[in-house]
């Protein structure tokens, strides 16, 4: 049975903020590999807005602490037993993870999820009108995706919602710009060689 020297911190806004923990006895790896975040050393227990959405759902302490820690604690064993990746998706992290939550909390494809943040942040007077994303082929007023895209906005604000597009649309860029830096140092090796 593996002990677990953990303290948790209680935000004064809680629970419009999540708590943060940290676990004191050096149990777990301070490794990004472990969700733990580098800044600080406390425990990654989900993406920002995955954490909302468990807060919504259990506005207290138990609550959330049985749908985060628990899974993420239950992962941190499993790894440091047998190795290999984490086995809670929920507790993915980083850029990739936050897309895979929003395509998973939508419905839709990934692929899909820039413009249905791009429709989050209009007003839904406005979105409504627009076609949907999601490959129905109709407009977002008749499809169950304008549901979903009411309660993204009511889970978060414009600036968040922002934020998360210009780190998927930059980070896409970024990606796109390794691949071409990783594609010219070949050919230039390749040129060294003959
Ligand atoms: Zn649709």
């Amino acid at each position: 049975m593996r002990e677990f020297q953990l303290s948790v911190h209680i935000p004064p806004s809680f629970p419009n903020v999540p708590p943060v923990v940290f676990e004191n006895g050096g149990v777990i790896p301070c490794e990004p590999d472990f969700h733990v975040n580098g800044h600080d050393g406390s425990l990654c227990l989900g993406s920002p807005l995955a954490l909302r959405r468990v807060l919504r759902a259990h506005p207290e302490l138990r609550g959330f602490l049985v749908h985060t820690l628990r899974p993420y604690l239950y992962a941190v064993s499993v790894k440091l037993d047998r190795g290999g990746p984490f086995v809670f998706g929920e507790l993915r992290h980083g850029s990739e993870g936050k897309l895979q939550d929003l395509a998973d909390d939508l419905g839709i494809a990934e692929s899909c999820v820039l413009a249905a943040l791009n429709l989050a942040l209009l007003p839904d007077e406005e979105a409504c009108e627009m076609p949907c994303p999601c490959g129905c082929a109709k407009a977002l007023a008749e499809c169950s995706l304008r549901d979903r895209i009411a309660d993204l906005r009511s889970l978060s604000n414009k600036r968040e919602l922002e934020s998360l597009r210009d780190e998927f649309v930059y980070g896409g860029l970024l990606a796109d710009l390794k691949e071409t830096t990783r594609q010219i140092t070949a050919a230039t090796a390749r040129l060294r060689s003959t």
